[in-house]
């Protein structure tokens, strides 16, 4: 089988990353930001940035819609962080104005941790492991408050004040986490979704 190819939404956030972790796992990655440029991949990843700003510049590139559609049509897509209020289809504490994508079936915070602390790192319970954590880096970061029924928990705060609070989720070829695995060493975050992508 070729290597699948994943775009990278390239509005804002950490695209090359994404590029990097994404190659790292044997696959085409390449930056989508026009409507033709997600004609031609196979799945995609939405950074983190600021999801009010990535919501805005979906529309001024006309990608806003297509990429609904493709996501309506099935096409997997992982999302971090502000991709994670993006994909979701409720977000609280949003903007009066905020558009999104949609597709997961959860209710998501936005800024949960608290604007106290900007940015800061979790362990985390990685559920597809049990007993290998993964260490979070969470920059204004969401949690996920609800979930629909067909939404599977990938990952959990391990202690501390938010311990317990859902960071990662799966429903069916949609992934999303409320941290940031482009900004570590540790592949599997990426690994999962590429499988995802190659069993899709
Ligand atoms: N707080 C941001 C938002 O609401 C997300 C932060 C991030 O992606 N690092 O979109």
């Amino acid at each position: 089988m070729s290597a699948p190819t994943i775009g990278v939404l390239a509005l804002q956030g950490d695209v090359r990353e994404h590029l990097a972790a994404l190659t790292s796992c044997d696959v085409d990655a390449v930056r989508v930001r026009r409507p033709e440029e997600l004609e031609q991949v196979d799945a995609v990843v939405i950074p983190g940035g600021e999801s009010t700003t990535i919501g805005k510049l979906l529309v001024t590139f006309e990608l806003l819609e297509p990429l609904q559609k493709r996501v309506r049509d099935g096409m997997p897509a992982f999302g971090s962080c502000a991709g994670m209020i993006l994909l979701a289809d409720r977000v609280l504490d949003g903007t009066a104005d905020q558009v999104g994508v949609g597709g997961l079936d959860v209710t998501v915070r936005r800024n949960a941790f608290g604007r106290q602390v900007d940015s800061s790192e979790r362990v985390v319970e990685w559920l597809p492991e049990p007993g290998r954590p993964i260490t979070a880096v969470l920059i204004r970061a969401p949690w996920v408050e609800r979930c629909g029924p067909d939404v599977e928990t990938l990952a959990t705060v391990a202690d501390g004040s938010s311990a317990g609070r859902i960071v990662a989720v799966r429903q069916g070829p949609l992934m999303a986490t409320a941290f940031h695995p482009e900004l570590t060493a540790d592949p599997r975050v990426h690994e999962l979704f590429v499988s995802m992508v190659r069993n899709s």
